[in-house]
């Protein structure tokens, strides 16, 4: 699920956790390590002027559209189908992940009420976008995205798609929304941000934030963040928000990225989608493998997956079948189609080609 981009258990990780526990494990009030994270945060994402720290990655987009309405004094949301932004009832709309796992992207017990004011179009699709803003553009509040989809698996957004939706939302006086908690400080330092030079006004942050405890974070434009109390009418708190230990393993794995980190697992990366292919050429298997650097997915039955409908056309049933042959053979993927693996930086070039010999197998027996 993409905290561990150290791998379990680094030495320099544990170290920060223990010692951090010696001095105290909650104060309600801010702390000293907090602050230090923050700074790094803001030192990282050019868009980010102020930054709150929350406890998840679904606080941290709660957070973002209750700021984004009170900001812009406008009701409606609009996402897109098979993005997941944590299990938010105003999101839990065609989300991604667990949803579409289980064939019920509506949860239960979300009134249809609490989602009468969220919009849903097809990722990859702007002209969507600009149907909806050309009929209620100003009812708009937001437009919130995962930049890089992770939780239909792994699908890239198209060129000039994200460049697109910044120029709407600007036009529009709608806040653009990157929801970067799986991509911050995976795909790059400065997540998407970093890899397009696209600005979001606000930025969701968490997994890799809180180097495997709950840590999340918005951030984002000081105008926009002024609003939040104590500071503006926007209620947000936490008691324990920015708790000491979990921001201290926070700043441990983000004091360890660097940009030589990043070459390393996009050659990772590399050697593993070209494992894959060839995998699935010598086994004759039908496949599409989507993949940004040290996060992908391996669809089956599909020759390309671009969209939420295109990941939807993959074959579940194979993925199982070739899940549950890894598992048997020593290796825990991701347990369901519609998810991001990860590579880590604790994995070497043979764990890859070890990975690749068993998925080769895996792929013949599945
Ligand atoms: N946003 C994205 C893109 C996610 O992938 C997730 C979780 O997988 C969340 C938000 C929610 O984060 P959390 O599970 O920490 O609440």
């Amino acid at each position: 699920w993409g905290p561990m981009i150290l791998g379990h258990a680094h030495p320099d990780v544990v170290r920060a956790i223990q010692e951090a526990a010696a001095r105290g494990t909650a104060y309600g009030a801010p702390t000293a390590g907090e602050v230090e994270l923050a700074r790094r945060i803001v030192a990282t994402f050019p868009s980010i002027e102020k930054v709150r720290l929350v406890s998840s990655g679904t606080e941290a987009t709660m957070t973002a559209i209750r700021l984004a309405r009170g900001f812009t004094g406008r009701p409606r949301i609009l996402k897109f189908a098979g993005c997941y932004h944590g299990h938010v009832d105003a999101l839990l709309v065609r989300a991604g992940s667990g949803a579409t796992t289980h064939g019920t992207p509506d949860s239960e017990g979300v009134p249809e009420g609490v989602v009468s004011l969220t919009r849903v179009a097809e990722f990859n699709h702007a002209d969507q976008v600009e149907a909806y803003f050309r009929a209620e553009g100003r009812e708009i509040a937001a437009v919130i995205v995962e930049p890089i989809a992770g939780n239909m698996g792994v699908v890239a957004p198209r060129p000039g798609f994200l460049q697109r939706l910044r120029e709407l939302t600007s036009a529009a006086g709608v806040l653009l929304i990157f929801d970067e908690v799986i991509t911050g400080f995976r795909v790059a330092r400065g997540g998407v941000q970093e890899l397009t030079g696209i600005r979001a006004d606000l930025t969701c942050l968490g997994k890799i934030v809180g180097g495997g405890l709950p840590v999340g974070a918005v951030g984002g434009r000081a105008d926009v963040l002024d609003r939040l109390s104590p500071s503006g009418g926007v209620y947000q708190a936490g008691t324990l928000s920015g708790n000491p230990i979990a921001v201290a393993a926070g700043i441990a794995t983000i004091d360890r990225l660097s940009a030589e980190s990043y070459e390393t697992l996009e050659r990772l990366g590399a050697r593993l989608e070209e494992g894959l292919r060839r995998a699935l050429r010598d086994r004759g298997v039908r496949g599409a493998i989507n993949r940004q650097g040290s996060m992908w997915t391996l669809f089956f039955g599909v020759d390309e997956v671009r969209d939420y409908a295109g990941a939807r056309a993959s074959d579940v049933g194979a993925f199982g079948r070739f899940f549950h042959a890894m598992l048997e053979r020593g290796f825990y993927l991701p347990p369901a189609q519609f998810e991001a693996a990860f590579l880590s930086l604790a994995h070497a070039d043979d764990d890859v080609d070890a990975f690749v010999r068993a998925a080769s197998d895996a792929l013949s027996a599945a």
